[in-house]
């Protein structure tokens, strides 16, 4: 039941699990490149409950989760996300949508890295009164990961592709590539790039167009000693 979207628009990875003492998971983008904004959006249409700038130290308290934001889903789930680089983008009361920009992943609070801590309670049916949300969203707090498609690749990453001695043939379809017929490009000896993964027994490859800086991807047969 993974109704709700990433928070990134992409994929990404748990940098520190779920647990009952942590509240939520932790996550980085898996395709932004350190030096830029790790956009976070609403994972649904939802009003805001709370959006607060936290500055100093974190004596405890909610100060931990530096600057934050709260918001109801639509179907009654509730989303905390902590440690954002700015004032979170929305007012408490405003509605977003999902996949609106609500503020960007950063290291606020107590923390020793950037990245955005996510905490989802399922407070469906749940009756609460406005003075003790907290203990209420802690008491129906679920593991993130099991209700928000993270597009998560399974743990896969990118790995190296190295070609042995001899030209290989890359194809654009899998079968062409098992039929060994209408290559589209080669890799030439000993020439390394990307590998994405196996599909259908066969590798796909991303690698840079002879004598350009263009990128180009096919499937190739050899496993070229994936690592
Ligand atoms: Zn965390």
């Amino acid at each position: 039941m993974k109704k709700l979207r990433s928070p990134f628009g992409c994929a990404s990875r748990v940098t520190s699990g779920y647990s009952e003492s942590h509240g939520g998971e932790d996550r980085v983008p898996v395709d932004k490149t350190p030096e830029s904004n790790w956009d976070v959006y609403a994972v649904s249409d939802a009003r805001v409950y709370i959006s607060k700038k936290q500055k100093g130290d974190y004596p405890g308290g909610y100060g931990a989760y530096g600057n934050y934001i709260v918001y109801i889903c639509d179907d009654g789930f509730w989303v905390l996300c902590a440690h954002l680089a700015e004032l979170p983008f929305v007012k408490a009361g405003s509605r977003v949508s999902a996949g609106e920009l609500v503020g960007v992943a950063g290291a606020t609070g107590n923390v020793t890295g950037r990245h955005l801590h996510i905490e989802v309670s399922d407070m469906r049916g749940v009756e609460y009164d406005g003075a003790s949300w907290y203990n209420r969203f802690k008491e129906h707090r679920v593991k993130p990961g099991d209700c928000i498609d993270f597009g998560d690749y399974g743990g896969f990453t990118f790995k190296r592709w190295q070609n042995g001695s001899t030209r290989e043939r890359v194809y654009s379809t899998t079968a062409d590539c098992k039929a060994r017929r209408n290559p589209i490009g080669y890799l030439a000896p000993r020439e390394a790039c990307d590998c994405c993964g196996v599909f259908d027994g066969v590798y796909l490859v991303v690698y840079t167009v002879d004598g350009t800086d263009a990128k180009k991807c096919g499937f190739v047969s050899y496993s070229g000693g994936v690592r």
